[in-house]
C-alpha cells in the first residue's frame, strides 16, 4: 500500500530534490577521489564542496568534518578514550550513543520528568573526575524534548571535559551551530535532513582527535579510512545547503501544523497525554499516549489507513519494551507502552496532517468502546 501520510520523518526523511540530483550527478560522474586524474579531482571537489557545505550547516570549518557513514559511526567514532577519562551519556540517549563507543564502561546521568537532562545531577556526577568525556544529545528522537546543551557545555568546560553532542534530530528544526552550543563535538547525519541514507559526520573543534575507527588509506586526513562514497556525500552536502537556505521558513510551517494535530488529538481524546509539552520541543515531534492504547497495534492501525508513524516503544527479541526515554523520565509502564510518535517535515502538508486525525477518531472510538466493555466486565 502506497503511504498517503508519511509522518515518521524523524526515522528517516525522504530525500530533498537538490540532494536527489547531486547525488545522481555525482554516481554517473564516478572517479576515486584519491585518484589524481581528472575523473578523481571531480569526485575530491564533489566531496570538498559537501564538506564545505556540512561545515556551513553547522557553523564549523571544513577542516573541523570528518565524513562517516552516519550518525550511528560518528557516534561511536566521538566516543573515543583517546578523548576522556570516563564517559557519562545521558539516559534517554539513542542507542548508539548508550552502547559507549569504545569505553568499556559508561556513567549515565538522569533526566527530569520534564524530559530534559538533570544537570545539577551531572554536575555532582563529575566532581573529582579527571578529563571526564560527557555526551548530551541536542533533541530527543523520541519525545523531541530540546537539551541544555549550552549549559551543559558550561558545566562540562568547567570540569576540564569534553562535550559531544548528538545533533541529529537537530538541522532543519532548530539552530545547530557547534559554537553557540559550546560542542566539542557534533554529530550529524544525512538521511534524518534529506540527505541519503549511510552518509554521516562528526565535527571536531580545535583539532580534537579520537582515535580512527578504521585505518587504511588515510582518506578523511587519517580519521576514517576506505574510499568516499562521493555519491552519499554530494547528496548530503545538497541537503544542507538546503536546510540552511530554508530551515527557518520551514520550521515555522512544522510548527503551526504540528500545534493543528495536537489540538486535534486532545479534541478527540482530551486523557492523551503529549510527552514533554511543558519544555522547548522539536517543531515536529509529538509524542503521545492515550490511557488504553498499545503502541504496537495503533501504528498497525495508522498503518492501515495509510498513515506511518512510529512506536516510541523499542521493538527487541520479539518482546516490545517500553521506550528508555519515557522510562527514564519516570513514566508509568502503560503510558509509556502506548507511546506513538507521529514527526513532520518540511514538505508535509494540512491534508496529512487531516488524514492523520481522520484515522485518530477512528482509532481512539475503538479504544473507547473496548474500555467501555472492559469496565461493563468488570
Ligand atoms: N542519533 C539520533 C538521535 C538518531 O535519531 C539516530 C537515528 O535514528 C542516530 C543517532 C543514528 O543515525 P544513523 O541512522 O545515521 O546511523
Amino acid at each position: 500500500m502506497t503511504v498517503s501520510a508519511y509522518l515518521d520523518w524523524n526515522a528517516t526523511a525522504p530525500l530533498r530534490p537538490e540532494a536527489l540530483a547531486a547525488f545522481g550527478a555525482a554516481q554517473a560522474a564516478g572517479g576515486n577521489a584519491s585518484s589524481v586524474h581528472a575523473a578523481g579531482r571531480a569526485a575530491r571537489r564533489a566531496i570538498e564542496d559537501a564538506r564545505a557545505e556540512v561545515a556551513a550547516l553547522a557553523g564549523a570549518e571544513p577542516g573541523d568534518v570528518v565524513f562517516t557513514s552516519g550518525g550511528t559511526e560518528a557516534n561511536a567514532l566521538a566516543l573515543s578514550p583517546a578523548l576522556g577519562g570516563r564517559l557519562f551519556v545521558s539516559a534517554i540517549e539513542h542507542p548508539s550513543v548508550l552502547a559507549g563507543g569504545r569505553f568499556s564502561e559508561t556513567a549515565v546521568f538522569p533526566v527530569l520528568p520534564d524530559g530534559t537532562a538533570d544537570l545539577a545531577c551531572l554536575e555532582r556526577m563529575l566532581r573529582g573526575e579527571p578529563r571526564p568525556l560527557v555526551s548530551l544529545m541536542l533533541a530527543n528522537n523520541e519525545t523531541g524534548a530540546v537539551q541544555p546543551v549550552a549549559r551543559a557545555a558550561e558545566i562540562v568546560h568547567a570540569a576540564g571535559g569534553l562535550l559531544h553532542v548528538d545533533a541529529v534530530q537537530g538541522p532543519g528544526r532548530i539552530a545547530c551551530d557547534i559554537g553557540s552550543l559550546g560542542a566539542d563535538l557534533l554529530t550529524l547525519s544525512a538521511h534524518k535532513i534529506g540527505g541519503p541514507q549511510g552518509a554521516g559526520a562528526l565535527i571536531r573543534r580545535g583539532g580534537i582527535a579520537p582515535e580512527p575507527l578504521l585505518r587504511g588509506g588515510g582518506q578523511e586526513r587519517g580519521q576514517r579510512a576506505g574510499t568516499e562514497n562521493v555519491a552519499a556525500l554530494a547528496g548530503f552536502g545538497a541537503a544542507a545547503a538546503a536546510v540552511r537556505e530554508s530551515w527557518r521558513e520551514e520550521a515555522a510551517r512544522m510548527a503551526v501544523l504540528r500545534e493543528r494535530l495536537e489540538q486535534g488529538i486532545l479534541h478527540v481524546a482530551p486523557e492523551t497525554t503529549i510527552f514533554c509539552r511543558g519544555v522547548e520541543r522539536l517543531p515536529n515531534t509529538t509524542l503521545f499516549s492515550a490511557p488504553g492504547m498499545k503502541a504496537e497495534t495503533a501504528v498497525i492501525a495508522f498503518d492501515l489507513e495509510g498513515v506511518a508513524v512510529s512506536s516510541g516503544a523499542a521493538c527487541s527479541s520479539g518482546k516490545v519494551a517500553p521506550s528508555h526515554v519515557l522510562e527514564a523520565m519516570g513514566a508509568g509502564a502503560d503510558v509509556a507502552r502506548g507511546a506513538v510518535r507521529v514527526s513532520l517535515g518540511p514538505r508535509t502538508g494540512e491534508a496529512e496532517v487531516e488524514r492523520f486525525l481522520k484515522a485518530w477518531e477512528k482509532l481512539a472510538e475503538n479504544l473507547y468502546k473496548s474500555r467501555k466493555h472492559r469496565e461493563i466486565a468488570a
